[in-house]
């Protein structure tokens, strides 16, 4: 990491999986205003679909996810039932409309459930929405609750995608997130998803974990890249200890300094590309061959929710508690907890608690924002086009650009701003002073809750 590069490593960016943030979202929508925007889903546009399964088994004490500890399989049991209900419930107002693009399984852990169960959810979209066996399934898989029966099962329900939570392979590291999973059960779960059928498998990785150092982090990279999963995501650790309270169960002393975690990423960087992956956006890696691949070297690589994806779908529809729905501008979020979720969705109405409807301009730019991520260019004319931007803001934009240029981190070529490859970690934080609400909430200090840059 060059040292011109440090005074970035602490400051806050947006993750930008949306445009607005869920940080902008408000009861001025609810049940209402999603119901219009399905109502409004053309015949034949593409729906990608989000299942979000809450229940873990074990804490993790880095979690931010929306999940419940739930070790009695029968309490979990309702949930079910309500998701199911839900999928009638938008089936009936699409009344066929729709095409599903993609189907993703997250958590909390999809596994968690039978894949009998798991099954059921499958067939009622068919039935209320209706998908082909051309659209992928995705599903992440926790490894400690893997058998290589219930892997065969789930490739037999037509799960196409597996995305193991691997996070690092260091037993000691391991400990201190309380995640403890051996390399030959990682070993084992691969080898049953290949001896089923699955040729498209996904690693997450975390860096800046506790007890993490470059010895111990090369070595899981080493291992990850023996096992050759297609796809890798590579996410950095969110410490948020004053508002994610088990966090607190994770010693301040014992994670990564702001450097050593930006030298965690630069060294996976390196390993993966090394192995033969094609970087992906600024957080995934992929063999050339795969679909997110060539979607990059095409030029049609996307972001939703879940991060890079080839996947083009402008609707998304989410279902589950806090599940998140994108249709037409409009960002709708069900209720986060599962028992208002399971009551609202038993008494008939729609569980959306909030959400934000973007405006024109806030449209325009969160295209152009994605723009800037996935390809990592973008046009500088067409941003002062959708932004307007007073003299002041164009000053400080042009003096920002002009440190970034200095310090090596982007190219200006005429109108046309490149993020350097060997930069693409400050991916976030370029797109930032691009963003003028996220610009206004730095100068009222409350970006506090946005996670770091690197
Ligand atoms: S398995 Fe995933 S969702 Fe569950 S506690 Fe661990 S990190 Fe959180």
């Amino acid at each position: 990491m060059q040292e011109k590069w440090h005074k970035y490593l602490t400051r806050p960016a947006p993750r930008y999986t949306s445009y607005p943030s869920a940080l902008h979202f408000n009861t001025a929508v609810g049940p209402k205003e999603y119901r219009a925007a399905l109502e409004n889903i053309g015949l034949y546009e593409p729906i990608s679909i989000y299942i979000h399964i809450p229940f873990c088994t074990q804490l993790c004490w880095y979690c931010g996810c929306n999940m419940r500890v739930e070790n009695d399989p029968e309490r979990a049991r309702p949930y079910l039932d309500a998701v199911i209900a839900e999928i009638k419930q938008v089936g009936d107002i699409l009344r066929g409309r729709g095409v599903v693009s993609q189907i993703h399984f997250g958590g909390g852990t999809p596994n968690y459930f039978d894949p009998k169960d798991l099954r059921n959810i499958l067939d009622q979209i068919e039935q209320s929405i209706g998908f082909t066996d051309l659209s992928p399934v995705c599903m992440e898989l926790d490894p400690r609750l893997c058998t290589s029966e219930g892997i065969h099962a789930l490739a037999a329900i037509g799960i196409t995608r597996m995305s193991l939570g691997v996070q690092d392979f260091d037993p000691k590291v391991q400990e201190a997130i309380n995640r403890v999973q051996s390399f030959e059960m990682i070993e084992n779960c691969v080898s049953a998803m290949r001896e089923a059928g699955i040729d498209d498998i996904s690693f997450d990785l975390l860096y800046g974990l506790p007890l993490q150092n470059a010895d111990i982090f090369a070595d899981s990279l080493r291992k990850t890249i023996s096992l050759s999963p297609e796809r890798i995501s590579l996410f950095g650790y969110a410490h948020l200890p004053q508002k994610i309270l088990h966090q607190r169960l994770i010693r301040d002393e014992d994670l990564p300094s702001p450097v050593e975690r930006a030298d965690l990423a630069a060294l996976a960087d390196e390993a993966f590309l090394k192995a033969g992956y094609q970087c992906i956006g600024f957080d995934h890696f992929a063999k050339p061959q795969t679909a997110i691949a060539r979607a990059a070297q095409e030029g049609r690589l996307a972001r939703n929710f879940q991060g890079f994806t080839e996947d083009t779908a402008k609707n998304v529809i989410g279902f589950g508690p806090s599940a998140i729905s994108q249709i037409d501008g409009l960002l709708a979020q069900n209720a986060k907890y599962i028992s208002d979720y399971q009551q609202t969705i038993a008494s008939g109405e729609l569980a959306t608690q909030k959400g934000v409807k973007a405006n024109p301009m806030e449209r325009r730019l969160g295209v152009w924002i994605d723009e800037l991520l996935c390809r990592q260019q973008a046009n500088l004319c067409d941003w002062y086009e959708i932004v307007a931007p007073d003299e002041g803001d164009w000053l400080a934009l042009r003096q920002d650009l002009q440190q970034f240029e200095a310090d090596h981190l982007i190219r200006l070529e005429g109108d046309e701003i490149t993020i350097k490859p060997e930069a693409r970690a400050f991916s976030r934080l370029i797109a930032a002073v691009f963003d003028p609400t996220f610009a206004n909430q730095q100068k009222d200090r409350s970006a506090k809750a946005f996670s770091r840059a690197v």
